[in-house]
């Protein structure tokens, strides 16, 4: 076992970099790229890494993953199929116009596995993105038996009362009427669009440390690309077990 990865306990997936929608706070900034990780590569290295090392949690996101179903199935599977307890999707819950086709995605993602849908829901997608097909992607997930909570990006704090964020809790409570709890969410931080759209909010004569940033010399979560870039290594190109093995800090 590799000593920089001896605590490793979660494996998350860019599914895509593909998105629906053009959020002004994206950390990811102008989605010009449609890559998106090839499904067998990726849900065979969570079952090489969890056979390995005690895996607590499988995240996917993006982009936007739904506009890849498949992959997001595929990997879940994998992970309920090593016994990897929380296995979390993050959407924005707008992949198709298709009433049927929405349920059907839905019905899918519970037999996959996925036990936790966090669904992106805050004044700043919804400037692209219609609620309506949002909502009725949240209402199909609640006709499973998987969780789903609506997860808000705050600009500044979750108490700052800036106008993105009293927008922001007026579309919660929409969600909330339906019985779907607000989970904690993120603060925006200063990095791609947010930085250039919304950079009044941002003291940048500081520096602001981001929240997901690893430990190079205790790595706890590791993040897979679109590409299959991972660990400054590709799945693509390398077996996933040399990847971990011959992982250097720099
Ligand atoms: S914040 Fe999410 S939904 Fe918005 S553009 Fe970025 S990846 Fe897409």
């Amino acid at each position: 076992m590799n000593k920089y990865l001896k605590n490793l306990n979660r494996i998350e997936f860019v599914v895509t970099m593909a998105c629906t929608g053009k959020c002004r706070h994206c950390s990811q900034g102008e989605h010009r790229s449609s890559e998106n990780i090839d499904k067998h590569s990726a849900a065979d290295a969570v079952r090489k890494i969890a056979g390995e090392y005690d895996i607590e949690s499988v995240m996917t996101f993006g982009g936007e993953p739904l506009l890849y179903p498949e992959t997001v199935f595929e990997i879940h599977k994998a992970a309920r199929e090593m016994n990897i307890p929380k296995r979390q999707l993050i959407t924005n819950g707008y992949f198709s116009k298709d009433s049927d086709k929405i349920k059907l995605v839905a019905e899918k993602l519970a037999e996959s596995g996925v036990n936790e849908i966090l669904l992106s829901v805050d004044a700043f997608h919804q400037e692209t993105i219609p609620l309506e097909y949002v909502k009725m992607f949240a209402q199909a997930v609640k006709e499973t038996d998987v969780e789903i909570k609506v997860h808000p990006a705050w600009l500044v704090s979750p108490q700052d009362e800036n106008p993105y964020n009293i927008k922001t809790k007026e579309l919660l409570a929409d969600f909330n009427v339906m019985n779907i709890e607000t989970a904690e969410g993120n603060v925006i931080f200063p990095s791609g669009n947010a930085l250039v759209y919304l950079s009044e909010y941002f003291d940048l004569s500081k520096e602001t440390k981001n929240p997901y940033d690893e430990d190079p010399y205790d790595v706890k979560a590791i993040c897979f690309s679109a590409n299959g870039d991972v660990l400054g290594g590709n799945i693509h190109k390398k077996k996933i077990e040399e990847i971990l093995t011959d992982y250097l800090p720099k």
